[in-house]
C-alpha cells in the first residue's frame, strides 16, 4: 500500500464515522506565545479544549504537519540515529469535542488498524494509565482498561506510568490520561525469544508506539494543579510514517516510500550508498529528514534567520549540512537539490511545496553556501587554536567562542580534535555554554499567574471594525512578572474595540476609564488561543465595574492607512512585476509598512516609480472600502481573493476590497483610499534569496517626510546665502573646493621640499653618522615621507623627528639600513626607550619606528637624549 493510499484510507475511515475532514494547520505557530511550531495535531484545536470557543463540528479528522524540535517535545538530537523519530512528521488524528469519548475512540482505532489496514492483531499491544501517587494523585484509568479487555487478551494490555500514559502539550494547558497502541514488527524468531510486551516503551526500534489516544479531561494550571475541563474530549495522534513502515512491511520509516526517493537522490548526488555503514546511514537519514522540516517551514512562511523560530529552522538545516560535510564528503551545496524530489512525492498532499518550490530551493541553497563558508573559516580558526595550544587539550572557552561567534558546531570541533590527536576540555565548554544560557534565560523569563475569572462563560466579541469606543466588563485577568523587571496585567473583556496583533498589523493601544475617572493605559493587544488579551501596567481598582475602553484613534488611523496601502502595494507588484510575486510577510505599523515578497532581482528605479504611481493612482481614484464578513471561503476565492501560505483560515472569512484589489484579511482599513493621502516608498532591498522587502510610508508620515525635506532645503538655501538655484550653488562650491584642494596640495609639497632642504643643511656628522634630531610641523605621514626621502640620499643617516599635534607627542626615528647592521642600532628599541619622556610607547622596525605619547613637554628631552645612541 502506498503512503498516499494509507493517508487517504485514514481520512476516509473517519469521514465514514461522521468526522469533518479539515486541512492541516500551518507548521509555524502564529497566535500562541507558548509554542513556536505545531507539535501535535491538537494544537490548532486548543481553544476548543479550553472552552474559549466552540467548534462548529464536534468530530474532526485530519493529517497535521508537526515539528518536534523545541520545547517540551524535542526529538532533534535523536533524529537520524534511530529509525522512527523525525523532526517533521505527519500526525493522523481524530477528535471529539465534547462528543464521543473513550469507548468509540478505542473501538474505532482497533477497527481501523485490524479490519481496514489488516494489521495482525497478535502484533499489537495497548497501554493504559496506571495512576500516580505524586502531587496529582490520579486514579488508574479503569474505564479504558475495561474497554480494551473486551477486545484484546489481558496479557497484551500494559499498565503505563505518567511519563508514557499521561499526555501534556506543554507546562500548562489541556491534558489527560492516554492509551497508546504499539506494534511489534520483529521477525518470528525474534518474537519467540522475548515477548513483545516486555519491549513496549523500551526504545526498541521494532516495537514502537504508533498511535496515542488521549482522553482530555484536565487543564494544567500555572501553579501545577489540575482542574477538570468543562467537557471531555478525545484527541488522537498516529505517526503516519510509522504506520507506513508497518503497512509496507519494512523495518524503518526510512525504508518506506515517504523517504526512499529522497535517499536515492542523496545517493546519486554524493555517490554514497545507504545501508552499508552506520555513520553514512545516520548522515543520510539526517539529511533526508531535515530537508522536510526546512522545506515545510519555508513553505509556511518561516525563513531561516537569527532569532526565534527562524533560528530553529536555521539550526536544523545546519545540522543537515554538517552531517553531509563530515560524513558524506559534501563541501558544495546539495541539500537544495532534494526540494524537487520532495515536491514530487509530497506535493499532491501538500501543494504549497510545489507552488513554492523555486523559493524553497533558493533559500536552502543560499543557507548552505553561507554555512559552508562558515565551516571553512572555522576550520582555519580551529587550526590556529590547535597550533597555539601548549598541550594536547583545547581550552573549552576557545571552543565556545568558535561555536558562539562563528556558529562552528561543537561536535565537529571534537571530531576534528580527535582526528588530530587532541582533546577538548568538555567541562570548560559546558560551563561557558551554561553561563550563556543562564544569561539569556534570566533576561527573558516571565512567570504567568493563573487567570482570575470574574465572569464565567462570558462571550467575547471584537467590535473594533465598527467602533473605537465601548463600555466593557472584565471577564478575566492575570498578572505576569518578567525577570527583566516590572509587572504587567493581561486583561480579557466581554467585548472590545481593540484590534489584536495579527495578519501583520500591530495591536491597538489606548486606555480604559473607570466610572470614578481613573485611567488605565492599554499598551498592546495580542491574541492567545483565540482570545483577545489586552496588556496593561496596572489593574482597575474595581475589577468588576464598567470600563470605558477607547482605542488610540490617531494610531489606529495611521495603521489603517498603512494596511490599505499594503493591499494596493501587493496589487501593484503583481501587476507590474508579474504574478510570481507572492506576499511573504508584512508588518503594518502606525509609522510605516513593510512588505516582503518573492521576486528574484532588485527593483529598478523605473519599477519603483511605477509601483508608487500605481498605488497613488488608486489613492487619487478614491476607491471605497468594501468588506464582506463571514462569507464561505469558497465564495471568497471565486471572487478572486488570494489566500496566503502559512495562514490558517476558517470556513468563513472576511474579504476586503478596494477596486480591483481583493484580499482575505482581518485587519483594519480606511473607509476610502483617499484617506491615505499619499504613498511613498522609502527603501527596497533583499531579505533572503529570492525575497525582496519594500518599506513605505503613507498619510501623516509622508507629510512629515516632505516637511523634513523641505526644511532641510530651506536650511541649505540659507547656508548658501539664499541662492536662487541651490544645486547650481553647490556645484560652484564643489568646483571651488577642488581648485583650492589642488592649491593646498602644491603648497604643502613646496613646503615639504623647503623643509627637506632645511633639514639636510642642518645635518651634523658625528662619528661617521649624518645626524639630526628636530621638532617639525608635520603629521605622522608627512614625517615618514620626508624621512624616507632624505634617507634615499644617504647611507649613514640617523634622524629623530618629533611633532606635536592636538596635545599629543610623536617621535619618528629613521636609521639607514647600513648603520643598523654595522653599528647594531635599532630604531624600534630606541623609540621605545625615548617614549618614556613623552609618556608613551611605540615600536616598529630596526630602520624605522615611531612612538606616540601624551606628554608633548617631554619632546625636547627626547630630542636631546637621542644623541647618546651614536656618541
Ligand atoms: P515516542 O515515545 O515514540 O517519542 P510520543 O509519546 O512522543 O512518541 P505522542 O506525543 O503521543 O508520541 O505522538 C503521537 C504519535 O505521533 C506517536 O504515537 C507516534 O506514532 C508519532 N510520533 C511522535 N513523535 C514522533 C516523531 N518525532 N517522529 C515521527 N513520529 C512521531
Ligand atoms: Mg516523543
Amino acid at each position: 500500500m502506498t503512503s498516499q493510499e494509507v493517508r487517504a484510507q485514514f481520512l476516509d475511515f473517519f469521514k465514514g464515522k461522521k468526522h469533518k475532514i479539515v486541512p492541516s494547520a500551518p507548521i509555524v505557530m502564529k497566535d500562541d506565545p507558548t509554542l513556536m511550531f505545531t507539535n501535535a495535531g491538537m494544537n490548532q484545536f486548543k481553544e476548543f479544549f479550553l472552552g474559549n470557543s466552540i467548534s462548529k463540528s464536534k468530530r474532526i479528522s485530519d493529517t497535521q504537519k508537526c515539528l518536534r524540535v523545541s520545547g517540551k517535545h524535542n526529538d532533534l538530537e535523536e533524529v537520524g540515529k534511530d529509525t522512527y523519530h523525525h523532526t517533521m512528521f505527519e500526525m493522523l488524528g481524530n477528535w471529539s469535542f465534547g462528543d464521543y469519548f473513550k469507548k468509540e475512540a478505542i473501538q474505532w482505532a482497533w477497527e481501523l488498524l485490524t479490519d481496514v489496514y489488516k494489521i495482525d492483531k497478535d502484533s499489537l499491544y495497548v497501554s493504559v494509565f496506571e495512576g500516580s501517587d505524586d502531587a496529582d494523585s490520579l486514579k488508574m484509568d479503569k474505564e479504558a482498561f475495561d474497554l480494551w479487555k473486551a477486545i484484546v487478551p489481558e496479557d497484551r494490555i500494559i499498565m503505563g506510568n505518567k511519563k508514557d500514559n499521561f499526555w501534556e502539550m506543554g507546562d500548562q494547558g489541556p491534558c489527560g490520561p492516554c492509551s497508546e497502541i504499539h506494534v511489534d514488527i520483529r521477525s518470528k524468531e525474534e518474537k519467540a525469544k522475548v515477548t513483545g510486551a516486555s519491549l513496549v516503551n523500551q526504545d526498541h526500534p521494532q516495537v514502537v508506539e504508533i498511535w496515542n489516544l488521549v482522553f482530555m479531561q484536565y487543564n494544567r494550571k500555572a501553579n501545577g494543579q489540575l482542574e477538570n475541563l468543562p467537557e471531555k474530549h478525545v484527541d488522537t495522534g498516529m505517526g503516519f510514517e510509522r504506520l507506513c513502515m508497518v503497512l509496507q512491511g519494512v523495518k524503518s520509516n526510512y525504508d518506506t516510500d515517504v523517504f526512499t526517493p529522497l535517499i536515492r537522490e542523496i545517493e546519486t548526488i554524493t555517490g554514497r550508498k545507504y545501508g552499508k555503514d552506520e555513520e553514512t546511514d545516520i548522515a543520510i537519514r539526517v539529511v533526508s529528514d531535515h530537508i522536510r522540516a526546512v522545506a515545510f517551514s519555508i513553505a509556511d512562511g518561516q525563513l531561516p534567520s537569527n532569532t526565534g523560530a527562524g533560528y530553529v529552522i536555521r539550526r536544523i538545516l545546519r545540522r543537515g549540512i554538517r552531517y553531509g560535510f563530515t560524513f558524506l564528503g559534501t563541501n558544495k551545496p546539495f541539500i537544495y537539490r532534494l526540494v524537487k524530489v520532495l515536491g514530487e512525492t509530497m506535493g499532491k498532499a501538500f501543494p504549497e511545496l510545489r507552488e513554492q518550490y523555486q523559493l524553497i530551493e533558493n533559500v536552502v541553497k543560499e543557507e548552505e553556501n553561507s554555512f559552508l563558508s562558515t565551516l571553512e573559516q572555522g576550520l582555519v580558526l580551529l587550526d590556529s587554536v590547535i597550533k597555539s595550544s601548549k598541550n594536547k587539550t583545547i581550552d573549552g572557552q576557545k571552543a565556545f567562542e568558535l561555536y558562539d561567534t562563528f556558529g562552528f558546531p561543537i561536535d565537529l570541533t571534537s571530531l576534528i580534535l580527535e582526528e588530530k590527536g587532541y582533546k577538548l576540555d568538555v567541562e570548560g565548554f559546558e560551563k561557558a555554554l551554561k553561563a550563556q544560557k543562564d544569561r539569556s534565560r534570566a533576561a527573558s523569563e516571565v512567570s504567568k499567574e493563573d487567570w482570575v475569572v470574574l465572569l464565567e462563560d462570558a462571550e467575547q466579541e471584537f467590535i473594533g471594525y465598527d467602533t473605537l469606543e465601548a463600555n466593557v466588563k472584565l471577564v478575566k485577568y492575570r498578572k505576569v512578572t518578567s525577570k527583566k523587571g516590572g509587572d504587567q496585567y493581561h486583561l480579557v473583556f466581554n467585548l472590545t474595540p481593540f484590534y489584536a496583533e495579527g495578519g501583520g498589523q500591530v495591536g491597538d493601544k489606548g486606555y480604559l476609564e473607570t466610572t470614578n475617572g481613573d485611567v488605565i493605559y492599554i499598551i498592546d493587544t495580542k491574541k492567545e488561543n483565540n482570545e483577545i488579551v489586552h496588556f496593561s501596567e496596572n489593574l482597575p481598582k474595581d475589577v468588576s465595574g464598567i470600563l470605558k475602553a477607547t482605542v488610540d484613534k490617531k494610531q489606529r488611523w495611521r495603521t489603517a492607512s498603512n494596511h490599505t496601502a499594503t493591499h494596493l502595494l501587493h496589487q501593484a507588484l503583481r501587476e507590474i512585476l508579474g504574478t510570481h510575486v507572492e506576499q511573504k510577510g508584512s508588518a503594518v505599523h502606525s509609522k510605516y509598512l513593510r512588505f516582503d515578497f518573492s521576486h528574484f532581482s532588485k527593483l529598478s528605479v523605473e519599477e519603483l516609480r511605477d509601483v508608487e504611481n500605481f498605488v497613488n493612482a488608486r489613492i487619487e481614484g478614491q476607491l471605497p472600502f468594501e468588506e464582506s464578513r463571514n462569507i464561505p471561503i469558497k465564495e471568497a476565492m471565486d471572487q478572486g481573493a488570494m489566500a496566503l501560505f502559512g495562514e490558517k483560515y476558517g470556513d468563513t472569512v472576511r474579504t476586503v476590497r478596494f477596486g480591483q484589489s481583493i484580499e482575505l484579511c482581518g485587519g483594519t482599513h480606511v473607509k476610502n483610499t483617499a484617506d491615505i493621502w499619499h504613498f511613498k516608498i522609502v527603501s527596497e532591498g533583499a531579505v533572503a534569496a529570492g525575497i525582496r522587502r519594500i518599506e513605505a510610508i503613507t498619510s501623516d508620515a509622508v507629510k512629515e517626510f516632505y516637511f523634513k525635506n523641505n526644511r532641510m532645503l530651506f536650511e541649505i538655501k540659507d547656508l548658501l546665502n539664499n541662492a536662487q538655484d541651490p544645486v547650481k550653488a553647490v556645484v560652484g562650491l564643489q568646483e571651488e573646493n577642488s581648485t583650492l584642494k589642488k592649491q593646498v596640495e602644491q603648497l604643502l609639497k613646496d613646503k615639504a621640499k623647503g623643509l627637506k632642504n632645511e633639514l639636510i643643511s642642518e645635518l651634523n656628522e658625528i662619528n661617521g653618522v649624518q645626524f639630526l634630531s628636530k621638532k617639525v610641523d608635520l603629521d605622522a605621514g608627512g614625517i615618514k615621507d620626508l624621512a624616507f626621502e632624505i634617507g634615499g640620499q644617504y647611507s649613514n643617516l640617523f634622524l629623530l623627528l618629533a611633532a606635536e599635534k592636538d596635545g599629543k607627542a610623536l617621535l619618528s626615528c629613521y636609521i639607514s639600513k647600513e648603520l643598523v647592521s654595522e653599528k647594531g642600532l635599532n630604531a624600534g628599541t630606541i623609540v621605545r626607550e625615548l617614549g618614556k619622556h613623552i609618556q608613551g610607547g611605540g615600536g616598529g622596525q630596526p630602520f624605522f619606528a615611531t612612538a606616540g605619547g601624551k606628554n608633548p613637554s617631554g619632546i625636547q628631552e627626547a630630542l636631546d637624549k637621542v644623541k647618546e645612541y651614536i656618541s
